[in-house]
């Protein structure tokens, strides 16, 4: 039976999420938790009084420092951590094992433990499972960790194995020396980024008499991504009934992402150790307040925040204090971060209580990756840079020479949006062009569900413009706009997931609709009117299974690359398909090959505007247009389009027969387009 009759109280129906409550030797636990970091018996530049002011509920201390100095006969004869630093709620120790293999010195390692030499007077260790375990004995913790073998999370796979079996056997003997002792302990499910060993490990764990499951080894060289990826790996092969706790993680969004994946407690010295750099997380952003913006302003740091900082002091005075490295700015920037920390988990356990955390995190997702808004610090100008592209399958980061980034096709050296800024053209291709502010206004006439395709999704340059096209909308007038779908084809995502790494490059990605869609193929808007859903595979196979378009954004691969995508026979497709709605059709080409093709295919279709170097694109619409909400009245090709067709030297495609290529041309020649022209 757990020490800690751990109680779920909620779980989410639309997340992993869950809150619950436990009981420990110094009171009740609510959960999701952050616990600050007190290395030392001390949380830095803080006193037990600030910590409960700010609702710390649970310390973290380190077994590994704390055996050096003061020991554990100081703890012994003083009678435990609680007394020593007068703090009366609970206490929990790692085991030492990430500071034996992560700080550098001297150290052995064998099946017994770790031995090493104390950096504080030289005396030779050896650190143990039992040792480990005796000294939070004698420490007195709440919750002991067991003595884990830490190795990087990009550890080849058979050191990777090697740690984690090695680890499982320490497990065992931690349990066999923790007794009868009324401390809870957890055991710590390793394995790297080998999604095989981490399943593994946490399968022989759960089996253990353990009272709670803690995630080690990840924020220790892993993406953000793999990170979160791992985070839900893991918890699915956890038991319900247990705490799972992430070691070391991590800055708030990585704890909203990792709630929404099941984890239930935290601990990490970032609050600490940014306020130590001047740097604040607020809900207006990231604020540094070395920055010289701050020196006369009289505002709090936040001003929706209850902190001690926030009531009492201005931003002009916390500058000062941080300019002047004088340890109340430390220790006031600490009692605000901490206060961030806490209100956020708080407001997660409320949102899961009322099982309204989905809405929740969508929202916090985005708000979290802020920076500070109100002043944005303009980067000084730099050279483009020459780093190698970072890859992955068949695509690269391409950095062009003005400095934005695009993703590059390595086998056909096709760039995507290679003639201008993704967002820039996006936004002028698909997005105004297609008036797509004004069709999603909602009128009498038109209320209902808009239906958007984006053949090609890429990097997600013109789902993302069309998702902000909305946003702006919605802002304005969050009554008065129909309920949008948006369809993304894409046969490969490695475009997507390349791009989404590296948000930096490609800012268009700073929100959590595409994070969530590589995960879940789908997003929902927290106002419930724009559903995102991803469908995988070939384009001319999956698109007859969905929804009929109002707009569609054809924008993949060039013919060269993908010519099937380009052909009569896929355009008739959808030609047909869109019978039931007036379908206008955006594309960057505006090659005759294609735009023939369109015509056969009984689109009516027109020159569209230039982007970048190209002087025109292609429209195309399903019926012929009249009033159909476009801003501008579309320029239909018309007879000098017609004669530079009939010379052209590409008039027919090449798969056509001679037999097929009078029907072809009269197909042409007498689409209603040309009959309209006089
Ligand atoms: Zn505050």
């Amino acid at each position: 039976m757990s020490r800690l009759s751990f109680t779920l109280a909620r779980e989410s129906s639309d997340s992993k999420a869950r809150a619950a409550t436990f009981q420990t030797l110094h009171g009740e636990v609510s959960t999701p938790i952050f616990m600050p970091v007190g290395t030392q018996a001390t949380v830095k530049a803080q006193t037990v009084d600030s910590l409960k002011a700010v609702g710390s509920r649970v310390l973290l201390a380190n077994t590994y420092h704390l055996l050096l100095r003061p020991g554990p006969e100081v703890f012994k004869k003083l009678g435990g951590i609680h007394r020593f630093m007068n703090w009366d709620g609970p206490v929990l120790t790692d085991s030492g094992g990430f500071q034996i293999f992560s700080l550098p010195h001297e150290r052995a390692m064998n099946e017994e433990g770790a031995r090493f030499k104390s950096y504080v007077d030289g005396t030779h260790y050896l650190l143990s499972p039992e040792v480990s375990i005796e000294t939070q004995r004698a420490i007195g913790s709440d919750i002991m960790m067991v003595l884990d073998q830490c190795i990087p999370s990009t550890a080849p796979y058979a050191q990777a194995e090697a740690a984690m079996q090695l680890t499982h056997r320490w497990a065992e003997r931690s349990l066999r020396a923790r007794g009868d002792s009324p401390q809870a302990l957890f055991g710590i499910v390793q394995g790297a980024c080998h999604p095989d060993l981490r399943r593994k490990s946490a399968a022989f764990l759960r089996e253990l008499p353990f009272d709670g499951l803690a995630i080690g080894g990840l924020a220790v060289g892993e993406t953000h991504l793999e990170r979160y990826e791992f985070t839900g790996l893991v918890t699915d092969e956890l038991p319900r009934h247990l705490p799972r706790y992430l070691m070391g993680v991590g800055t708030p969004i990585d704890l909203l992402e990792a709630v929404h994946r099941g984890v239930d407690m935290f601990d990490c010295i970032i609050p600490s150790q940014l306020a130590q750099r001047g740097v604040v997380f607020t809900s207006q952003g990231k604020l540094q307040l070395r920055r010289a913006v701050h020196k006369f302003t009289e505002e709090p740091l936040d001003a929706q925040c209850d902190c001690q900082a926030c009531r009492g002091y201005s931003r002009a005075y916390l500058h000062h204090l941080v300019k002047t490295e004088e340890v109340l700015g430390w220790h006031l920037l600490t009692i605000h971060n901490l206060r961030f920390y806490h209100r956020l988990m708080q407001d997660m356990r409320t949102h899961i209580l009322r099982d309204e955390f989905a809405p929740f995190y969508e929202k916090m997702r985005v708000e979290l990756i802020r920076t500070d808004e109100e002043h944005p610090s303009r980067p000084t100008k730099q050279k483009p840079r020459h780093t190698l592209p970072t890859r992955l399958g068949d695509y690269e980061v391409q950095i062009s020479p003005q400095g934005y980034a695009n993703i590059r096709q390595i086998s056909s050296g096709e760039v995507m949006h290679s003639v201008s800024r993704p967002s820039e053209e996006a936004n002028r291709l698909y997005i105004e062009q297609s008036s797509l502010a004004t069709r999603l206004t909602r009128t009498d006439q038109e209320a209902g569900e808009f239906v958007i395709w984006d053949v090609g999704l890429g990097a997600a340059s013109n789902a993302m413009a069309a998702l902000a096209c909305f946003e702006e909308q919605w802002r304005k007038n969050p009554t008065g706009i129909r309920p949008v779908r948006l369809i993304s084809f894409e046969c490969d995502l490695d475009p997507l997931k390349l791009a989404a790494k590296d948000p930096g490059r490609f800012p268009h990605l700073r929100h959590g609709a595409p994070h969530r869609l590589l995960e879940n193929e789908q997003w929902q808007h927290p106002s419930l009117l724009f559903h995102w859903k991803l469908v995988t595979g070939d384009f001319s196979k999956t698109f007859e299974g969905t929804a009929h378009p109002d707009l569609i954004f054809y924008d993949p691969f060039s013919y060269k690359t993908d010519s099937a995508l380009w052909t009569a026979d896929i355009f008739a497709r959808i030609h047909h398909f869109c019978r039931p709605k007036a379908a206008a059709l955006y594309t960057y080409s505006s090659s005759t090959a294609v735009r023939v093709a369109l015509l056969t295919a009984g689109f009516f279709v027109a020159e569209g505007v230039g982007t970048g170097p190209k002087a025109d694109t292609t429209v195309a619409f399903s019926r012929a247009p009249g009033a159909s909400g476009q801003a501008t009245t579309p320029k239909l090709l018309g007879e000098a389009w017609l004669a530079r067709w009939r010379r052209s030297g590409s008039k027919f495609p090449t798969h056509l027969s001679n037999e097929e290529k009078p029907l072809f041309e009269q197909r042409v020649e007498s689409h209603p387009q040309f009959a309209c022209v006089v």
